[in-house]
């Protein structure tokens, strides 16, 4: 009897094994690219066991029977990480933000499975999508991807704009007595105690981070990017009342002084940093906020004026500040300030994020600083470190590969040849 059950356990404990190695995939990576310490390595093997990162290394042994994935002619990367996206607003180029009206939630979230598969299929495995024009639209595209019922990268999502009435992150533009549905206005607030409202409901429907908006914004209209609207005091009611619930906030800020009021409120990052001045990019530096300018999207934006998909108001807005957005990235990038790659994904059409890149070269960055602003700086940013934002055991298993060398040519991250998010692989050439 004892022997049968000896048996058995054996038997059963070889099947394990083997289940396992079934599991294992290997990918020899011909360069490897260690953000984490700013150098390539050469001939690695990468062994993955379900949706983590087991081993790396030179010289590996892979386990018989494990799945093998030949990059040796490529350079593998961390799987990208773009810190500032709209994945669940729909159809991309619609212009005017007030088109939203002429569709239920339902088709715009629908419309937004399109806007994750291209991102995850353009490198980016991972998102901080911060804004949506119909709350908690984000959140249940998030689940979706997490279920496994649509493809695309994971999300990290804010619920809704925290904004004053009439400002940055609200719906406006049409008619004052045109009442809107709840989801339009969900984050509305006007005093520091309507903020910590608004956060205590967005910490429950399920955010992960909280957005806020310190000044007016180019793409709304009735909105100057040039003014305050949150107070100090709101913006540090937001802070404060995000950290009671484990959460970060980012902030939206074109204006010298609602910059300056963001980071003095603790805020985590600085979203377009447009206007930031030189007592800014020392604060930040001082306080080690995150900037995440989006200095690519003036491109689209201006090009959306000559094919009239834009209102001629956000186009004004932009051509007043898009040169000096992209000169304060550079002095801030000379400063020495944390820097993460957000690219306002949806002003740009979804799956372009890449191109973002070959601009932050351009205005100061090296390759290396640049690559890492998408991996380790904005996994720092999301509290993530020890799972996201480079290839090292126990990180998971989110790869993306090029061919050739994104160190000599930043644009080759313009055409990933090579996408696994958590062990799975969604693109090969
Ligand atoms: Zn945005």
């Amino acid at each position: 009897m004892m022997k049968r059950v000896a048996k058995c356990v054996a038997l059963l404990a070889f099947f394990f094994a083997q289940a396992a190695i079934a599991q294992t995939i290997a990918v020899k990576a011909g360069r490897l690219v260690r953000p984490e310490n700013g150098t390539v390595a050469k001939d690695q093997v990468i062994l993955i066991n379900g949706n983590k990162i087991q081993a790396v290394g030179a010289g590996l042994a892979i386990p018989a029977g494990a799945t093998v994935i030949d990059l040796s002619s490529m350079t593998v990367l961390p799987g990208l990480i773009d810190c500032h996206t709209h994945l669940a607003d729909g159809k991309f180029g619609e212009g005017d933000p007030i088109f939203q009206l002429k569709k239920s939630a339902s088709q715009t979230v629908l419309e937004s499975v399109r806007n994750a598969r291209v991102t995850l299929e353009s490198g980016f495995t991972t998102v901080r999508d911060v804004g949506v024009y119909r709350a908690l639209n984000d959140v249940a595209l998030r689940d979706a991807i997490n279920r496994g019922d649509i493809v695309g990268p994971r999300m990290f999502v804010a619920g809704a704009y925290i904004t004053i009435t009439g400002g940055a992150g609200a719906m406006t533009g049409m008619a004052p007595d045109i009442t809107l549905p709840w989801d339009f206005h969900y984050g509305e607030a006007n005093s520091p105690w309507e903020v910590r409202q608004k956060v205590r409901l967005l910490a429950h429907d399920g955010a992960d981070n909280i957005k806020v908006l310190a000044t007016g914004a180019v793409l709304t209209h009735g909105s100057n990017p040039k003014s305050q609207e949150f107070t100090l005091e709101e913006l540090q009611a937001a802070v404060d009342e995000a950290s009671h619930f484990g959460l970060r906030v980012e902030a939206h800020a074109h204006a010298t002084e609602g910059i300056k009021n963001a980071i003095r409120a603790g805020v985590a990052s600085v979203e377009h940093a447009t206007l930031i001045d030189d007592e800014g990019i020392a604060l930040a530096k001082q306080r080690g906020t995150y900037l995440d300018m989006d200095i690519y999207d003036e491109e689209c934006i201006q090009e959306q004026g000559k094919n009239g998909t834009l209102p001629a108001d956000f186009l004004q807005h932009d051509r007043e500040l898009g040169e000096l957005h992209r000169q304060n990235f550079r002095k801030a990038v000379q400063a020495g300030v944390k820097m993460s790659f957000g690219t306002d994904a949806g002003v740009c059409d979804y799956g372009t994020a890449g191109r973002q890149f070959a601009f932050m070269v351009k205005y100061g960055m090296t390759p290396m600083q640049a690559i890492q602003a998408a991996t380790t700086s904005a996994a720092d940013l999301l509290g993530k470190s020890a799972e996201l934002g480079s290839v090292q055991e126990g990180r998971f298993a989110d790869l993306i590969a090029v061919e050739g060398d994104p160190l000599q040519d930043i644009r080759l991250l313009e055409n990933v040849k090579f996408v696994m998010k958590d062990g799975v692989v969604y693109k090969q050439r």
